[in-house]
């Protein structure tokens, strides 16, 4: 049994293959494995047992320990990292890494170690209360006798009658003893389980309108397709969500309900948790790396219907151990923060979470979205999905009603005051005045966005990156928002010593403009510079729920999630910088962008108003919004892709190429583009090219992008485009490197 034979492994790596090494007779697909690999110890994923080699078996190491006290990898979870992997063009290696990364590896181990001498410690006594008990039995045996033989009547066996009770007792309590013992080396072996966690009554009633969407998901379920619930933002999305995730639980099978970001769900998750209780876990990066790890274990150890689990998460909960869902969410699907930039798996959560869903038996899917992704409605048309609309919001107010503020116009007739224009401060007066809330959208954190010199006109940029630096006022300093890099700010131009001059305001200029207008109001600021600070970060969100604040000022991170009462307007000043993005989902993102900032508003019964401050006032966007026609806005940019065969209707896959030198990187773009003509149609492919922002970090960029059709080509494409990719890194001793993103963003 015990015999030696070889096994493959799955290695945290970069790698084509899957190594292959010696071991025991009793080891299984999914055991975790410590070997060697060129030198180094890695904590493998067994993919294979009994595989057959054709090199010397002399020359394969055996495994250096097999990790037992870890659990097993599961079969589903593997069979993930091999679809993401192939649809991503990854290796598998890459996505076990973002799966089970070294930190967590390592808690595993030292948690496991741990584990292990609390069972001993918890075996021994369960050993020495057994023997006690034997011990008892032994004497209570004799005793039984001497009672036997003993004289009726006499003080003696009155007395042993006496002992054979005490020592029962004794038995019975020794026996409970062992039991809880027993039992908790149980909860040593398995970890924390939910058995115990009750599941609160169901308390939602859907609305008529609620209802009538929610069986038509039945229907769609029924169907086996995935449903998009396409509903405006207050319709009741998440109610519905709610309902199906707890028939989910109460059918005894898992939930997973996947957000785009969970900073500011923190409102989302205490309305789960007032439904799901205890079987409400929350998974995040926020999170420490021991609370992670400890649910990762719950649910792999959790066995069967009893304490089933509803999992909040970010797109890294795909990759924890699930077994028995029964249903996947997918929050927000359009939202960009599911589409992982980097590194390798550059997956989309979304496009995963239906991977997922196929993976786990009899799983249903629900995509919800005020302003769903062309993907999504394009999957909706074809059929593959069920599309199911919420027309009206619960609380039957209307949309936020848009104005639209032409600030090149209004700051030739003095319309302006620094950044805001006076219609503004007129609507936030009004507003504030009567007791309401302002929310205000600004895209570029920092003071001053931009810096140029008054003598020779030059931009001040990071030294590393090709990016314009930011003045932050609250440290003094310049900062570049690529590399993070800052450097002490003097006032002078760095190239001839000439004083520059701030241009576009961000932020935290925003907020000081605002203090000086609204000098009577609470004002906050929310950016990715202020919530380094989570407590100001939950406090400032907390502060603006209770009223305390008048004014929040933000970056996109106000955008999402908010669900205030008193809101009634919201703003965005300096609106382009939301289209400058020359890319050609530029004006989808930015349409659902709005849309859902629109929706922040009026999400109880009164309406609000939305105001966008725009030197382009007749950009479509914006007049769509106007006219509420956003799905036959989209409707058209669909029309528009398939003219230029953009996604949905091709696929594009992406190649970056960094190279800390030039002009290299230029050469062997030149040069893998002349193999890839030989490789792909010519017509696929648009490049070399420099991007907008062509060096970060010291490292220059140059970008091709491959145009595939959907068709059955396109995993020989694929396949050609890996092999290209590698010849040329080997035959140029590529030092740069050269990454591959599908669908990027
Ligand atoms: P969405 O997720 O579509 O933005 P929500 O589910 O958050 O919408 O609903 C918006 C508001 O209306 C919430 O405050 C919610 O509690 C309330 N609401 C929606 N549907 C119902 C319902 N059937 N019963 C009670 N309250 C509801
Ligand atoms: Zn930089």
């Amino acid at each position: 049994m015990n015999q030696a034979h070889f096994i493959s492994v799955i290695l945290p790596l970069k790698l084509e293959w899957e190594p292959v090494y010696s071991a025991g007779g009793d080891i299984c697909i999914g055991d975790r494995v410590r070997v060697t690999f060129a030198n180094k110890e890695y904590v493998g994923a067994v993919s294979a047992t009994d595989v057959t080699i054709d090199i010397d078996p002399s020359r394969i190491l055996p495994v250096t320990a097999v990790e037992k006290g870890m659990g097993a990898i599961l079969p589903q979870e593997i069979q993930l990292w091999k679809q993401v992997a192939d649809y991503y063009m990854c290796t598998v290696g890459e996505v076990y890494k973002a799966a089970y990364p070294a930190g967590k590896i390592n808690l595993e181990e030292a948690k496991a170690a741990a584990r292990e001498k609390v069972i001993a410690r918890r075996e021994k006594i369960a050993a020495d209360i057994e023997r006690r008990i034997s011990a008892l039995q032994e004497r209570l045996q004799k005793k039984a006798l001497q009672y036997g033989k003993a004289k009726d009547n006499t003080i003696g066996k009155s007395r042993l009658a006496e002992s054979v009770r005490k020592i029962s007792e004794d038995i019975q309590r020794a026996e409970e003893s062992l039991k809880a013992a027993r039992k908790n080396i149980e909860s040593a072996t398995h970890g924390p389980d939910l058995s115990n966690a009750s599941l609160p009554e169901l308390k939602v009633s859907l609305t008529p309108a609620q209802e009538e969407a929610n069986s038509m998901i039945a229907e769609g379920f029924r169907a086996g397709k995935p449903v998009l619930l396409n509903g405006v933002t207050g319709s009741g999305k998440t109610e519905i969500y709610i309902l199906n995730a707890w028939k989910t639980l109460k059918a005894g099978k898992n939930v997973l309900y996947l957000v785009p970001e969970i900073a500011l769900s923190r409102q989302l998750e205490d309305r789960l948790r007032e439904h799901f209780g205890e079987r409400l876990l929350i998974f995040h990066s926020g999170e420490t790396a021991a609370s992670k790890r400890n649910i990762g274990e719950m649910i792999r150890s959790q066995k069967g219907s009893e304490g089933n689990y509803i999992l909040l998460g970010t797109r890294s909960s795909l990759f924890l151990p699930h077994h028995d869902l029964g249903l996947i969410i997918v929050d927000e699907e359009h939202d960009n923060s599911y589409k992982q930039d980097s590194p390798a798996p550059r997956y989309n959560g979304r496009d995963t979470a239906l991977m997922l869903s196929q993976i786990q038996r009899g799983c249903h899917i629900i995509l919800g979205s005020a302003t769903p992704s062309l993907e999504e409605m394009y999957n909706c048309l074809t059929g593959k999905h069920v599309q199911v609309i919420l027309a009206d919001r619960f609380h039957g107010s209307s949309d936020a009603e848009v104005e639209i503020i032409d600030t090149k116009a209004e700051r030739r007739k003095n319309g302006m005051i620094g950044s805001f224009s006076r219609r503004l401060i007129a609507a936030i007066n009004e507003t504030i005045g009567s007791g309401g809330q302002v929310l205000i959208l600004r895209s570029r954190r920092a003071w001053a966005t931009v810096l140029q010199c008054s003598s020779c006109g030059e931009i001040q940029k990071c030294p590393h990156c090709n990016v314009s630096q930011s003045l932050h006022k609250t440290t003094g300093k310049l900062t570049c928002h690529y590399c993070g890099r800052t450097q002490q700010y003097d006032g002078t131009c760095t190239s001839c010593g000439g004083s520059l001059v701030p241009l576009g305001a961000g932020t935290q200029k925003i907020e000081e403009e605002a203090a000086r207008l609204f000098p009577d109001a609470g004002i906050a600021r929310l950016d990715s510079d202020t919530s380094q600070n989570r407590k100001y970060e939950r406090d400032t969100i907390q502060a603006f729920a209770d009223g305390k604040i008048d004014i929040l000022i933000g970056t996109q991170i106000i955008t999402k999630g908010f669900d205030f009462g008193n809101l009634r307007l919201v703003a965005v000043i300096a609106a382009d910088s939301l289209l400058g993005i020359q890319d050609f989902r530029a004006d989808e993102k930015a349409l659902q962008l709005l849309e859902q900032f629109r929706g922040r508003c009026g999400r109880r019964s009164e309406s609000g108003k939305f105001v966008i401050q725009t030197s382009q006032p007749e950009h479509p966007v914006y007049t769509n919004l106007e006219k509420e026609s956003t799905r036959e806005f989209s409707l058209r940019l669909l029309e528009e892709r398939k003219d230029f065969n953009f996604p949905p209707f091709s696929r594009i896959i992406e190649i970056v190429l960094h190279d800390t030198e030039e002009k290299r990187v230029v050469a062997i773009s030149l040069k893998l583009h002349s193999r890839l003509a030989e490789a792909v149609l010519p017509e696929m492919i648009t490049g070399p090219y420099q991007p907008a922002i062509d060096k970060i970090e010291d490292e220059y960029i140059r970008k091709i992008r491959i145009n595939l059709k959907k068709d059955r080509m396109s995993g020989e494409y694929k396949r050609r485009l890996r092999q290209v990719i590698a010849e040329i890194e080997k035959s140029c001793k590529y030092t740069g490197h050269i990454s591959l993103n599908v669908d990027p963003s």
